[in-house]
Parts: C-alpha cells; sequence; structure tokens
C-alpha cells in the first residue's frame, strides 16, 4: 500500500441500513465532522461501518475462547474498509454504576486525592484505603459507604404547624391520648397547646430526638419510674437500627410509610468512618475536599505548601484542570455518576481520554455540543483539537454550526433521510460547504431572526424560594398557554429547576424526554404508535380471518425466527453474524399470512413501508392521523417496522412526541428535543411546538439552540454560571428583550 493511502481511513461500497455505496476516505489525525439532515445516513456511515469494523477487528486479536466472552460485531456491509486504527466510541450513555460511582472514581482522580491525605494529612494515619469509602478500613459502618441510610421521612411524621393536642406527631402510636402520647405531655417539659414551630430549637431537639432517660411520674396517685425518649429516636431504635424485616408484616406495612432514604446520620454523608474525617490538610478532610466544585478544589490544592505532596498536587490540578477545560468546573468530585446528564457524562468520558497516554486511536463522537451553552462550545472545540494534536484521528456526528467549524474536514450525507439519503452530499472545507447548495450549506448561512410579536399568556405557574441543588432561593413565574424556553449555561441550575422543582409541583405534566421506548425486541413505530392495532384488524376484516394471526407474538409469527426476522449465528471459528431469516426471509411471517393481502400488499410490505409511503397507502382515518403526526415530527423516512431499539435517543423522543400530539390543555416539559435534529429539522419542530401551544397547552423547553431560543415566546434565562455561581434567574422576558440584558450571557449570543 502506498504512504499516501496510509493517511486515510478508506471505505468502499458501504451499505449498512440506508447507505447507497457509498465511499469515502477518511484523513488521519484530522478532525472530520459528519453532518446531515437525521436519518440521512451519518451513524450508519459512522457507528455501523467504521465503529463496528474496528470493534471486530480488535476482537479477532483474541482466542476464540475469549471471544465468546465479548460483545459480538457482525462484519459491516461494504466492499473494503482499510487502514483503520482502534476505535473508541464516546457516546452519551449515562454512566451507571450506582452509589458507589462518583466522578472522582470514574476520572481516577479519587485515587490519588486518597494518596494525598496519606502522604500529608494530619495527624498522620496511613494506610490509603483508610479514605477509601468502597474500602472496608474506611466506609462508614452505619452506612456501608453510601452516605445515605434509612432515616424517618420528617415530613409524614410529625406536623410543626400543631400542637401535640392538636396532633402534631403523626408517627403510628402517637394518637390523642394514647398511652405513649400521655408520657410525652406528662413527662415533659413540653407545652402541649403550643404548636411544634413555636418551641424553641432545643426543646424541638428534645421532643425529638432526645435520648432514653428515666423520669418520675404519677400514675394513679403512684410516683413511678417510667423511660421517656423522643419520638423520632424511638422509631428509629424500634424500627430502623433493629431490621424492620425481622417484624410482622402488619408492622412493616405499618411503618413503611414514614422511612425514607436520607442523609446517614452516622457520617453526615460524608461516606468515611471517623479516623479518616479525622484527618486533614489545611483545616479540610478528604470528604469536604470531595464536596468542593472543581474549580474551588484546585485553588485549596494550590494552597499545600507541603515539598514532599508537591508532584501529587501536581497531578491532581492536571487532572482537575481538564474538567474545568471542557466546562465541568462546576461539578465535584463526589458527585454520583448516575446522576449526570447525557451531555455531562460524554464530557467525563473524554477527560478520561485526555488524561490517557493513547495515541493513534480513532475517537468517535456523537453529537458531544449536547448539554453546552455556546458560550462553552470553544471549550469542547479546544478539546478535540487536543486530542487531534496528540496524534489521534477524531470523528464527530455533529449538528453545531459552531463545532463544524472547527473541522479540517467535512462529510454532508444526504440529501434527505432514509431511502431518499444515504449518499455523500459534499466533502470538504468549511469555506466549501458554505457554497456548496446543500442543505447544511444553505442553512449555515441563514441568519438568525427574533420573534416579534409573542403570544400573551393566559395565566402563571408560579415556583417560589426554590432551593435545590445551586438554586438560590429562586421566585420566577412560568407563563401558561405559552412557549417558554430555559437556557443558560451548563449547570446553571435548567434541569434542576424544571425537571426537579416544576415536576415535582407538578407530576400531570407531559415529559417528552430522549430515554429509549418499547419493551420488547419485536417493538417498532406501529406497535408503539397503536397503529399495528388498527392495521391488524384490517387485514383480518378485509381476508375474514383473525386478526392475532398478524402479531409477531401470535401462531402466525414465523417459527424459525420467533417473529424477529434475523437471526444470530454463532459459528465455531467466526464471529457471530446477523442473518436474514431463511424460512421467512426476513419477512417475521408464516407464508400462510403472508398471502392475506391488504390492497394488494402483505403485512410485511405494510411494515417495509416508511411513514410517507404509508401515508399514501392508506385511508384508515385513525392511522392516517398517527402517521400524519409522525410525520409532523420529522420521522417521515423511518419504516413502520423498524426495531425501536435502533432509533436514536433524538428519534425516540419524537416518537414520543407524536403520540401525545392530540392532547390539550396540558403541560408540556422537553429536555433538549432539537438533540440529533439537523438545522433544516429544527425549522419543523418549531412548527410542532407552536402547533402545540396553538391547541392550548403550556410548552417548556429548556433549550441551547439559538434558533428554538429566538423564536420563544418567553425565555427564563438561568446563571449567571455553573454551580454554585448559578441558580439565578437572571433575565425573564421575551427574545426582544433578552438582547438588551447585560447580564445574560445567553443574549450577547443571539444578538
Ligand atoms: P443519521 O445518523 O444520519 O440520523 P442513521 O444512519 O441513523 O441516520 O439512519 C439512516 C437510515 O437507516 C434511516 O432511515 C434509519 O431509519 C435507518 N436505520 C438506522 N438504523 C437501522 C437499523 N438498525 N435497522 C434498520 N434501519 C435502520
Ligand atoms: P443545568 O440543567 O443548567 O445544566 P443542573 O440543574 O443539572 O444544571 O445543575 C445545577 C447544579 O446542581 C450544578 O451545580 C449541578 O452539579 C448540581 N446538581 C444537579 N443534579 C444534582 C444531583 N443529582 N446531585 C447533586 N447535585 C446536583
Ligand atoms: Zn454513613
Ligand atoms: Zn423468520
Amino acid at each position: 500500500m502506498s504512504q499516501a493511502n496510509q493517511e486515510y481511513i478508506v471505505i468502499s461500497g458501504a451499505r449498512e441500513n440506508n447507505l447507497r455505496n457509498v465511499s469515502l476516505r477518511i484523513p488521519k489525525r484530522k478532525i472530520t465532522i459528519f453532518t446531515g439532515v437525521s436519518g440521512s445516513g451519518k451513524s450508519s456511515i459512522v457507528f455501523d461501518t467504521i465503529a463496528s469494523e474496528s470493534q471486530r477487528l480488535l476482537n479477532e486479536n483474541f482466542s476464540t475462547f475469549v471471544r465468546t466472552f465479548l460483545p459480538k460485531f457482525p462484519q459491516p456491509d461494504a466492499d473494503a474498509i482499510e487502514n483503520l486504527s482502534m476505535a473508541v466510541v464516546v457516546d452519551q450513555k449515562r454512566l451507571g454504576g450506582g452509589s458507589h460511582s462518583t466522578m472522582g472514581t470514574i476520572t481516577d482522580i479519587s485515587p490519588i486525592l486518597r494518596l494525598l491525605f496519606s502522604r500529608a494529612g494530619q495527624p498522620y494515619v496511613g494506610p490509603v484505603n483508610l479514605f477509601s469509602f468502597n474500602d472496608p478500613q474506611g466506609m462508614c459502618p452505619e452506612c456501608n459507604g453510601i452516605g445515605r441510610s434509612m432515616v424517618v421521612d420528617m415530613s409524614k411524621a410529625v406536623d410543626l404547624s400543631k400542637s401535640l393536642r392538636e396532633g402534631a406527631i403523626l408517627l403510628p402510636g402517637y394518637s390523642v391520648d394514647s398511652w405513649d402520647w400521655n408520657l410525652i405531655v406528662q413527662g415533659g417539659p413540653f407545652d402541649p397547646d403550643k404548636k411544634l414551630s413555636d418551641y424553641p430549637e432545643e426543646e424541638l431537639e428534645q421532643l425529638l430526638y432526645g435520648k432514653a432517660k428515666k423520669v418520675k411520674m404519677d400514675f394513679a396517685g403512684k410516683a413511678t419510674n417510667i423511660t421517656v425518649e423522643g419520638v423520632i429516636e424511638k422509631f428509629t431504635n424500634k424500627y430502623i437500627k433493629q431490621d424492620v424485616k425481622t417484624k410482622s408484616e402488619r408492622t412493616q406495612q405499618m411503618v413503611a410509610p414514614y422511612i425514607a432514604e436520607g442523609t446517614c446520620s452516622g457520617c453526615r454523608g460524608a461516606r468515611l468512618n471517623r479516623a479518616a474525617l479525622a484527618c486533614r490538610i489545611n483545616g479540610l478532610n478528604i470528604a469536604e475536599m470531595a464536596s468542593m466544585e472543581v474549580g474551588q478544589l484546585i485553588r485549596v490544592l494550590r494552597e499545600i505548601d507541603d515539598p514532599a505532596a508537591a508532584p501529587i498536587v501536581k497531578s491532581l490540578t492536571e487532572r482537575l484542570q481538564h474538567l474545568v477545560d471542557i466546562g465541568l468546573d462546576y461539578l465535584t468530585l463526589d458527585r454520583e455518576t448516575d446522576t449526570l446528564s447525557g451531555g455531562e457524562s460524554q464530557r467525563v468520558k473524554m477527560v478520561k481520554h485526555l488524561s490517557g497516554s493513547l495515541v493513534d486511536v480513532t475517537y468517535i463522537f456523537d453529537e458531544p455540543s449536547v448539554g453546552l451553552h455556546p458560550r462553552d462550545v470553544h471549550r469542547l472545540n479546544d478539546l478535540l483539537r487536543k486530542l487531534r494534536d496528540k496524534g489521534n484521528t477524531v470523528i464527530v456526528v455533529e449538528h453545531d454550526p459552531d463545532v463544524i467549524k472547527v473541522a479540517d474536514h467535512i462529510v454532508d450525507v444526504g440529501p434527505h433521510a432514509g431511502s431518499r439519503g444515504g449518499t455523500i452530499v459534499y466533502e470538504g472545507s468549511y469555506q466549501g460547504l458554505l457554497e456548496s447548495g446543500t442543505l447544511t450549506g444553505i442553512h449555515m448561512k441563514r441568519p438568525l431572526e427574533l420573534k416579534r410579536d409573542g403570544r400573551k399568556p393566559s395565566g402563571t405557574l408560579p415556583i417560589r424560594n426554590a432551593a435545590l441543588h445551586n438554586l438560590r432561593d429562586v421566585n420566577v413565574d412560568i407563563p401558561t398557554g405559552v412557549l417558554t424556553v430555559v437556557t443558560g449555561v451548563a449547570g446553571s441550575g435548567k434541569s434542576t429547576l424544571i425537571n426537579e422543582v416544576f415536576l415535582g409541583q407538578h407530576p400531570d405534566a407531559i415529559v417528552i424526554d430522549q430515554s429509549a421506548v418499547g419493551v420488547s425486541t419485536r417493538s417498532n413505530p406501529a406497535t408503539y404508535t397503536g397503529i399495528m392495532d388498527e392495521v391488524r384488524k384490517a387485514f383480518a376484516a378485509a381476508n375474514k380471518v383473525n386478526p392475532g394471526l398478524f402479531s409477531f407474538n401470535s401462531k402466525g409469527a414465523c417459527e424459525n425466527c420467533q417473529g424477529l426476522g434475523v437471526v444470530y449465528a454463532d459459528l465455531a471459528y467466526l464471529d457471530s453474524v446477523k442473518l436474514p431469516c431463511e424460512a421467512c426471509g426476513g419477512r417475521r411471517f408464516k407464508e400462510e399470512v403472508l398471502a392475506y393481502k391488504l390492497n394488494g400488499k402483505s403485512i410485511a410490505e405494510v411494515l417495509e413501508m416508511t411513514v410517507e409511503q404509508a401515508l399514501d397507502f392508506f385511508q384508515l382515518k385513525e392511522v392516517v392521523r398517527k402517521l400524519q403526526a409522525m410525520s409532523d415530527v420529522g420521522l417521515n423516512y423511518i419504516t413502520l417496522g423498524q426495531p425501536l431499539s435502533t432509533l436514536s435517543g433524538g428519534e425516540c423522543q419524537r416518537i414520543k412526541l407524536a403520540s401525545e400530539l392530540h392532547k390539550k390543555g396540558s403541560i408540556y416539559v422537553m429536555d433538549e428535543p432539537t438533540t440529533g435534529l439537523h438545522m433544516s429539522d429544527i425549522g419543523h419542530l418549531l412548527g410542532i411546538m407552536n402547533r402545540l401551544v396553538d391547541a392550548g397547552n403550556t410548552v417548556i423547553v429548556i433549550e441551547h439552540n439559538l434558533e428554538v431560543i429566538s423564536q420563544a415566546d418567553w425565555i427564563i434565562d438561568m446563571g449567571p454560571d455553573g454551580g454554585s455561581r448559578g441558580g439565578q434567574v437572571v433575565f425573564e422576558g421575551p427574545p426582544s428583550q433578552i438582547v438588551h440584558a447585560e447580564q445574560s450571557v445567553t443574549g450577547r449570543y443571539l444578538k
């Protein structure tokens, strides 16, 4: 092979999904960005062809024995894929891992911090493991290092607005005049007629948490020694400290409503035992450092002037700086990874790779701009450049114009979606793209317009004194009957305000998120939207047979593949391959079922139709309405029978939206609905949101996309920055005014 060819990853004749014999060259050690409308075939090239082949090659290095334990990657459908290096996919899948996985553990920063404490902490204690909440030597014995344990749910246990005589103690066994109630009132010194909220602090503490003590009480004229104990203390000792499972089922049911998970009282959430927490550097223990925002932690670490600790401090601050560089300075090391958003998860994974020493790797990113405010996109770009400059090949699927700009090479896939896409419409430089006349090129040049006469709200939904996470006593009114966009830099508090505080008050709101849809491998758009039920009935009526025959789960389904249409073949010395089922040829039904026709088409042929084709084919009112809804959310190109598991997060969100479109008078909440959408698809999405509002609904959208922000009726801008430097509403009002609001970063970018 010639030297010149080695400089490119070469793909010839790729045919995965909708790709039409695509051939292209991707320059190595450069940034290549794939763009194009949703469904055009970007993922089919980048993930299903390039990443998949790289994984498969990697697995071939292992013995057949080891390979049986690795995920199976079928050979992509292409004539040739040459010059691949090892590929690492950095995606938006959330970092799971439960409560023992934190930002610190996942980025490998925690072990270094522990090392620092074992070397430089006072009083000197070792061993290093003492500082690990995952290690029996270090973990808090009460919560086993989780930081949370079962506690009494105070909101259910006492009503502070009442007096004892009015029944302030809600726990079972304390009804007014009961035995336990009398013990408290007579054991004193509690005024039974005073509201608990009017008790002095100490008295309330004694009533609730007082330790057991003997008092003399008068019973029928006889002084008797009786043990009294704070009500919460007693309940905890009786039902929480002792395993409640050993009690009768009736008792368990009685106490369960009063118990909830809360901060561990042993370590107050710090997860470590007393010895570990007693060890300090410059007055701070390891848990206090782990709960500081990364930006502040760096400043604290720089003040350590112990020369023996200098190399450890240097290594720590270097890694922490990567987190700052990518715009995650508002996160803390003790943050549990399963509470991070998709975009945050992807950026954390990126940092892991930056600290690593791999070179000549092909890094593949899926829309890394998700969750980033326009202000912070340059940080992402710097990171992509750094990866490239270390000698890696960087491949990015992205729609954000500001990220597309950093590309050394751009591949525009199109011209449209599905069967009307699957080709490469432009390859080359950014300047060339602008002149190319492709949908991407045209939209990149279009100027932003601010919405003028917005709708008038029909009322407001107030949020008062919100103080969760970083929110600083936020008071804001969300207007009803209009389109409200909540924006602000990452970490400013948008999700906390809307997804936690607001939705906590309005559980009846319709949340349209990007989590996966579908319950089984057989779920598809037709079953999900209910179209399949109508279609089955139509087939049954036309052929005078049972509708059940046309279900994948019925006797009518192909027995060889159980209605999946594919079989996974495990061949002794080869990788497992996904093959079309021989019995039904991928059509999923038995021959006799396929013989039944509706207007000349079999059930399998109907399932192969795209939404667009099905709209031409069906006249059934209910089916047409549901198809039209899918078409309206830009899903014209998906086929009715495509497994839901193959849809992207953005597509999942839009299919949910399609099935909710007909409701009226509801509150809709959407979190970054532009994810996965090309600039030319955003107009569509805005059309749908406007239709929802015009039908009398309230729509609340968390977004960074400037086009969506500019078309809002009302903007709530959070900020001014992330984490402790955010948590305030910096602007509320229409788009025409945000550009004049000096404190609003978003306003500056809209100008
Ligand atoms: P993009 O990444 O540009 O949004 P995709 O590559 O995901 O587009 O999809 C291209 C086309 O292939 C679409 O019509 C999509 O519905 C279809 N497709 C994607 N994955 C699968 C799959 N696993 N099975 C069948 N069709 C698929
Ligand atoms: P945004 O949606 O604007 O990106 P978030 O509401 O996610 O911001 O975050 C606001 C602040 O609250 C940040 O400092 C973030 O780290 C913190 N935060 C968010 N979720 C949690 C959580 N589950 N636990 C602890 N802190 C959180
Ligand atoms: Zn604990
Ligand atoms: Zn079959």
